[in-house]
């Protein structure tokens, strides 16, 4: 595949690139996030693993901003998400900031979420075209390395609906690398897929891993979580009940819930 992007300098190592702490989140009466912390480093890959509803998605929705946290803070690359600070006090950022912010952190969605009107090349030089100030020539040639990096330089003028959702799964990978991001979440990236399609996704995965990409990955593919994560996260009702390398966590679990949800999952 193409050398033409570059992969992101620092190597797996001690700078946190995602600080998560204290954080706690409410919709209406009901504590969806009860008290989080997390760090992952710099080349690091955290998978979070846990039941449905048990804040999961929640969790990386407040990483990028979407939501945003009743209380306790989240950094990354060092900077507050969604606040600024001034002496002791924190404003929060305007929208146009915000946003700004969003563009260091690509996420990957389990619907793919790609825009139907536009054709592969359009979906993925449409952001990098509004938010980086570059040459389109430059837009373009990256974004078509990107589409050979993922394997599908043929479909450079595609349109999603003429894609299986692997296809259009990888589509929205290169999409999210088109921004440079320091951080990728991915919220159940290969639940919508035929299991067939599942492979060639985590497959994509697994090489962004290998050249230092720093992911936070929620999925149920305990093969890929065990190959891949440098941190398993187990997370129930709104808490981490377990975190470790996998071979502690998903071999060795110490909780009652987690040995209980990998029963179900393995
Ligand atoms: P998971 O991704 O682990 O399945 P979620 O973070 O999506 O869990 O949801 C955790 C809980 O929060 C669920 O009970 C869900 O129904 C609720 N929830 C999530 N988003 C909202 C929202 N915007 N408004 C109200 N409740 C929500
Ligand atoms: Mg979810």
């Amino acid at each position: 595949m193409s050398t033409a992007v570059p992969a992101p300098a620092t190597p797996a190592g001690t700078l946190p690139m995602v600080e998560v702490r204290a954080v706690h989140k409410s919709f209406g009466a009901l504590e969806v996030l009860r008290g989080i912390d997390l760090q992952v480093r710099t080349g690091e890959v955290a998978v979070v693993l846990g039941p449905s509803g048990s804040g999961k998605s929640t969790l990386l929705r407040t990483i990028n901003h979407l939501e945003k946290v009743d209380s306790g803070r989240i950094s990354v690359d060092g900077a507050l998400v969604g606040y600024r600070r001034s002496g002791d006090k924190l404003y929060e950022l305007r929208e146009r900031e915000i946003l700004k912010q969003r563009t260091h952190i690509g996420f990957v969605f389990q619907n793919f979420n790609l825009f139907p009107h536009l054709t592969v090349l359009d979906n993925i030089t449409e952001a990098p075209l509004a938010a980086l100030r570059r040459p389109r020539k430059d837009v373009l040639a990256t974004a078509r390395a990107l589409l050979d990096r993922v394997g599908l330089a043929d479909k450079a003028d595609a349109y999603p609906r003429q894609l299986s959702g692997g296809q259009q799964q990888r589509v929205a990978i290169a999409r999210a690398l088109a921004l440079e991001p320091k951080l990728l979440l991915f919220d159940e990236p290969t639940s919508a897929l035929d299991p067939e399609l599942v492979g060639e996704v985590l497959a994509v995965i697994k090489d962004l891993a290998r050249q230092g990409t720093t992911m936070i990955v929620v999925t149920h593919e305990i093969g890929f979580a065990r190959e891949v994560a440098d941190t398993v996260v187990f997370m129930d009702g709104g808490r981490i009940v377990e975190q470790g390398p996998p071979g502690q966590v998903l071999d060795h679990p110490r909780h009652e819930r987690t040995k209980s949800f990998l029963s179900k999952v393995l």
